[in-house]
């Protein structure tokens, strides 16, 4: 008898063990893309944020590559053409959202890992319609028309949608919309069994401990610049990181997201260097989430990367008249950095430039990344690292 039961035990115990193993690794990747962040903003970030002997967030992301970045029309790419390299692993003209120089659509990471099973997110400080995240749900051989992107973006079903952009998702009639017809996509979203927040308060009132559906739209356009922060009812992007993360994270088969400091090139157009600065830093607090979060479960594939540097940015202390300076102590003032000079900024253009950018990785797959690597690299060891094939 004695004999019969310790039997069934090893059994039991090998069903148990067996069952284990034969449960998946889940596959989880965290795509941080600081839009023209290039090495001169990240180190104008650094210092200005944290002084000379300071780290950033993303500074712990060990395994690195240089990135180039021409697209199939330019040596100088867009974020149209930027992003697609990495959703969908192909070069295409600058302009084009996921669809190939003939303008055939092409199938993106977000779509192959939604159709696995894996959970979805985008977010950014842009409209949500923005051609970084569109890439990634949207096939269109323009950019701009975004209130068709809004469609299709809804159509796609990311489930985790936040940003900016409310305007293309709002009828005609409504004050603000920028769109021709009367289609409320907020509403359609509830339809489709999103829950919709349009304020921070809204956001942070929502119980995440739950899976949902979440679209977030904080503003009708942009989210404002960081620096320009009164009274917002905008939230941080490393809060919208966080709630994305706490979301996704019920899936057990793992998850696919896209979080966009999107602003950081739009400073850098404007060869402002305090706003950039800021929008790098609360950039790199949304990466920040996301290490932590790898580091808690060791199975997340964690890349900061940037579709191209912005302004021919570079940063020094030999300033000369008409270049911008910034006061070292000016960004995030809680960081205490105090220095008795000016950290000098200088551009070289109101365009993006064609210099390689950095990509830094963690996680599992982080070993690919070393050495000059194409921006196309990047699909192939996100789908690897899912499990996913194209
Ligand atoms: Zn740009």
């Amino acid at each position: 008898m004695r004999l019969k039961a310790l039997f069934c035990w090893v059994v039991a115990l090998y069903l148990v063990t067996a069952m284990g193993c034969a449960k998946a690794r889940p596959g989880k990747v965290i795509l941080f893309v600081g839009d023209g962040m290039g090495l001169a903003q990240r180190e104008a970030a650094r210092v200005a944020g944290f002084g000379p002997a300071g780290r950033l967030a993303m500074d712990q992301l060990e395994q690195i590559s240089l990135v180039t970045t021409y697209s199939a029309s330019g040596y100088t790419t867009d974020s149209a053409a930027g992003a697609t390299a990495w959703s969908a692993g192909c070069k295409t003209n600058n302009r084009f959202l996921a669809m190939s120089p003939d303008s055939t659509a092409v199938r993106t990471i977000l779509e192959y890992a939604r159709d696995a099973g894996y959970s979805t997110g985008l977010v950014t400080t842009t409209t949500l319609t923005h051609a970084t995240p569109a890439a990634f749900a949207a096939h269109i051989s323009d950019r701009g028309a975004e209130a068709q992107i809004a469609e299709q973006m809804l159509a796609t079903g990311p489930d985790v949608m936040l940003g900016g952009g409310r305007s293309f998702w709002m009828p005609k009639s409504q004050t603000g919309s920028k769109r021709e017809d009367e289609r409320d996509l907020r509403a359609e979203a509830r339809s489709a069994g999103y829950e919709v927040v349009q304020s921070a308060g809204e956001l942070s009132r929502l119980d995440l401990s739950r899976p949902r559906r979440l679209l977030g739209l904080f503003a009708e356009g942009h989210l404002p610049y960081r620096y320009d922060w009164q009274d917002e009812q905008v939230p941080e992007l490393a809060a919208l990181t966080r709630t994305a993360l706490e979301l996704l994270d019920h899936n057990e088969r793992g998850f696919f997201l896209m979080v966009e400091g999107g602003r950081i090139d739009h400073a850098c157009h404007n060869n402002d260097a305090n706003r950039a600065v800021w929008e790098a830093i609360a950039f790199d607090q949304a990466v920040a989430e996301g290490i932590q979060y790898a580091r808690r479960w060791n199975d997340t594939l964690v890349i900061v990367v940037a579709d191209h540097e912005t302004g021919g940015m570079s940063v020094g202390t030999g300033c000369y008249s008409g270049f911008a300076q910034i006061p070292r102590q000016g960004a995030f003032p809680e960081h205490g950095v105090q220095l008795d000079s000016l950290l000098c900024i200088s551009w070289t253009t109101k365009s993006h430039s064609a210099i390689p950018v950095i990509a830094g990785a963690l996680g599992p797959g982080s070993g690919h990344f070393r050495g000059l690597v194409d921006n196309t690299a990047l699909f192939p060891v996100m789908m690897e690292t899912l499990g996913l094939r194209p």
